[in-house]
């Protein structure tokens, strides 16, 4: 069987764990390892400071906390995302306002963020689907002019950049996933990035359930106490053990996936030439050469087609699964959810989101993946298309 994921050991994950234990005698958070995973991120990102925490979701809702969402404010983001990017917000009473997105990147389209700013408008949440990047540059742009915050939801994105700056590092705030589905993984896992520094003082704060315990531990209070709103939003020190071990083989494993990707782009290009099939926008993320606006690198992330119907990706689902291959679909968009009706508004009517997000299908792409792995999904692709003249 050929899984569309599948978690891995990459080096010195259980070495890490049982360190964890015997050697530092730590497993809560704020250990050793949290503080070898923060400086790494804070190295290889050339990022101001880094906070682990235990989920994107966690920094997502760390990032409402730190713009001071207040009910009624509303944070445009777009409809085809993970529910956590709008949950995050909605949890401190703001008001998601979807807006569509490109039909080449599946990202937010940036032409469309003027028309939906309001009085209530207090941030933008560009989220590079696939680790491919949104168009930063106008985004920040906007944002500047509307002094509005930007919370890059870079779940997906870790180590993809964007005109040389690594993606979750160009807004305010960015966020990552550490989730087992991601690149680098940790099972559950995330890490806020913490751009502007005048968020930092007070996300350390949220980030410890509200207290002051952190100047305390630095020797700056003689007392820590409640100061503040917070959360438990640490991970313990097991999972960022295993975490550790991973960034330790991050380049390896992104060098792995995009290589897979690659070769899924080789061997699918004719049935995209004959137009059965959309392939994902390669031309800015893999061949960098092709364009002046980005110099990227790439982290290989998602692997997906665009089918010509929603039947037709239901059918192929099907045959693969007959054929013992997983392949899945994301997105139901949050705009036409129940959560989404209630909670926030579309700008328009989202047309390049409600007919790509029923046609968008993942193909399996895990790190391991062997080459005959890939040459077989391919294969019966190309024979469903065939059956299917
Ligand atoms: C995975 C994902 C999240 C949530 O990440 P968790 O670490 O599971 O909380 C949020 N946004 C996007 C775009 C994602 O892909």
């Amino acid at each position: 069987m050929i899984p569309y994921n599948k978690p891995y050991i990459a080096g010195k994950e259980l070495f890490n764990i049982s360190r964890a234990v015997i050697e530092h005698g730590c497993i809560s958070g704020d250990g050793a390892f949290t503080k070898e995973c923060q400086d790494w991120l804070q190295k290889h990102l050339e990022c101001n400071k880094v906070l682990l925490t235990h989920s994107c979701t966690g920094a997502l809702e760390m990032s409402a906390i730190l713009c001071d969402i207040q009910p009624g404010d509303e944070v445009i983001m777009p409809s085809f995302t993970f529910v956590s990017t709008a949950n995050a917000f909605v949890l401190r009473g703001g008001v998601p306002v979807f807006i569509d997105i490109r039909p080449d990147t599946l990202n937010m389209d940036e032409n469309k963020i003027k028309a939906a700013i309001t009085k209530k408008t207090k941030a933008i949440v560009p989220v590079h689907y696939a680790g491919v990047p949104c168009a930063m540059d106008v985004i920040c742009d906007i944002a500047k002019k509307h002094n509005l915050y930007i919370i890059e939801d870079a779940a997906q994105a870790l180590l993809s950049s964007y005109n040389g700056k690594y993606l979750g590092t160009i807004g305010d705030i960015g966020t990552l996933s550490f989730h087992e589905t991601k690149n680098i993984i940790s099972g559950e896992g995330g890490a806020l990035l913490l751009n502007n520094e005048k968020f930092i003082e007070r996300a350390e704060v949220i980030w410890e359930k509200g207290t002051n315990r952190k100047k305390f531990f630095r020797g700056e209070v003689d007392k820590y106490t409640w100061v503040d709103v917070g959360g438990s939003f640490l991970p313990s020190e097991i999972i960022a053990a295993f975490l550790f071990a991973q960034l330790e083989m991050a380049e390896k494993i992104i060098d792995s996936r995009r290589n897979t990707f690659s070769l899924y782009s080789t061997l699918l290009a004719p049935l995209a030439k004959q137009g059965k099939i959309k392939l994902p926008w390669v031309e800015n993320t893999y061949h960098p050469e092709n364009s002046d606006d980005y110099s990227s690198s790439f982290n290989g992330h998602i692997f997906y087609i665009i089918t010509a119907s929603n039947k037709e990706r239901t059918d192929l689902i099907a045959y693969l699964k007959s054929k013992d291959i997983l392949a899945v679909f994301h997105y139901i968009p949050l705009h036409s959810s129940p959560a989404g009706m209630k909670y926030g508004r579309a700008d328009e009517e989202l047309v390049n989101t409600d007919t790509l997000s029923e046609r968008v299908l993942r193909l399996p792409l895990f790190y391991g993946m062997e080459e005959w792995q890939v040459e077989m999904v391919v294969q019966e692709i190309e024979r469903f298309y065939k059956n299917q003249a």
